[in-house]
């Protein structure tokens, strides 16, 4: 496959000198580990005294985020379009626990749907599980613990906000990423979701679950489940993630004494990951793809097996995804060669989308003292444009 990823023109034909030199100066200081440890602990403290931020916070909230509402997105959605990126607006409000704050994730979400249906830059709407419903009922059902009268109440309406998003977006043709989170919630998740498939992609794969690769028990869960959607006529959606958990879920596994979840190693979770593209891709008769990753090895990986199985750059079973603000250099060159590419698009609240942006910022920090990928990138990029 021709390696195309290091075209940084590219990968920044829409970002202006400065905003070129702003980004490299934020990677710069999430890339100083120390800063960004002490830097969250004192932006928790700051955001719950509610004391102004600014500086560093706003310059990452910038750089991650498309606004604080659906609205502020939409020149950014509009912007990334012109170069073939698409957008997935994603309300990055996260760890609620109260009725009404389901009600308003819900709300957010058939508003998604709805900017989706109406604008062909945004393919795809997306939600959180636990963004609909306490994450404590979801952890209760999966341990196969009976519910409390209250209880059942409450998931009854779990049930119902699930079911009216999923019926919105199969009547509004909007396909729906329903995001993956921690292991011992998910089981019920995958249940709820396997429902939603069931009955809302009989025609073709408008609900989409996701699979963590780095548990190494996803790939037989993905082939069980292509088995009964193959009985039951049904198609299956699914975006493929390696996982963002993974300290969570190791040092819960040793807390409880059960365990772990997850692959023994980095290798094992990227074989697994490729495993599960490759059985995806030889089944796309009955499946949808929505491959979430940075990992430019797997991404040629499925560009290779398109190719050598004929699939057209842009067929709509297959697309790649990024998140806004990482990895341009895998976005818009995949764009700028055909291939369906969407980037998700954070939005929210600041305060409320903090625990998102300290994932990103803990994701960007140098790995065994090499420089982060990000800034790499920007660096060659400000290299080229100074004609070094
Ligand atoms: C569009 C999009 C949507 C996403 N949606 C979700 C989601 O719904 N749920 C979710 O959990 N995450 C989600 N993610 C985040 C994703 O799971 C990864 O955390 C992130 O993308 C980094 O993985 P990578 O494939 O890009 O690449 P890489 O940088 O190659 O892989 C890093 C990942 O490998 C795994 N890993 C690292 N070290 C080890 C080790 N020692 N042993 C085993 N495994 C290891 C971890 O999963 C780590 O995040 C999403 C990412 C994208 C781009």
């Amino acid at each position: 496959m021709e390696k195309i990823f290091d075209n940084t023109q590219v990968a920044f034909a829409l970002k202006s000198d400065t905003e070129l030199d702003r980004a490299y100066f934020l990677f710069k200081m999430i890339d100083n580990q120390p800063l960004v440890r002490i830097g969250t602990a004192v932006t928790n403290f700051a955001l719950k005294a509610n004391l102004p931020v600014e500086g560093l916070i706003r310059a990452t909230v910038d750089h991650f985020c498309g606004g604080v509402n659906e609205v502020d997105c939409l020149s950014v959605v509009d912007k990334m379009y012109t170069k073939g990126v698409s957008s997935v607006l994603d309300y990055s409000v996260e760890g609620k626990e109260e009725e009404e704050q389901f009600d308003a994730a819900l709300e957010m979400t058939l508003k998604t749907i709805e900017f989706a249906k109406e604008r062909q830059a945004i393919p795809f709407a997306v939600f959180k599980p636990t963004g609909l419903g306490r994450f404590a009922l979801y952890e209760k059902l999966g341990e196969k613990q009976t519910l409390t009268a209250d209880e059942q109440v409450e998931w009854n309406k779990v049930l119902a906000r699930f079911d009216l998003v999923c019926s919105e977006a199969h009547k509004k043709n909007v396909a729906l990423l329903i995001d993956g989170e921690e292991s011992w919630m998910q089981d019920a998740a995958d249940d709820l979701v396997t429902d939603m498939m069931r009955k809302y992609n009989k025609e073709k794969p408008i609900i989409f679950n996701t699979l963590q690769m780095y548990r190494w028990d996803r790939l037989d869960y993905l082939k069980k489940l292509h088995e009964q959607a193959k009985k039951e006529g049904f198609f299956i959606g699914m975006k493929l993630v390696r996982g963002a958990y993974m300290e969570k879920e190791i040092a819960r596994a040793e807390e409880k004494g059960y365990p772990s979840p997850i692959c023994a190693s980095k290798e094992a979770t990227d074989e697994n990951y490729d495993a599960a593209v490759l059985y995806m891709v030889e089944h796309l008769d009955t499946m949808a793809i929505f491959a979430g990753t940075h990992n430019e090895l797997s991404t040629y990986k499925l560009m290779e097996l398109m190719q050598e199985k004929g699939i057209k750059t842009n067929d709509d079973r297959i697309w790649f995804g990024q998140l806004y603000g990482m990895s341009d250099n895998i976005s818009y060159n995949l764009a700028a060669h055909g291939y369906n590419v969407a980037k998700y698009l954070p939005f929210g609240p600041v305060k409320d989308v903090m625990p998102y942006l300290i994932r990103r910022a803990e994701e960007n920090t140098s790995v065994a003292g090499q420089t982060s990928r990000e800034l790499s990138m920007i660096k060659a990029e400000r290299n080229r444009r100074k004609g070094k």
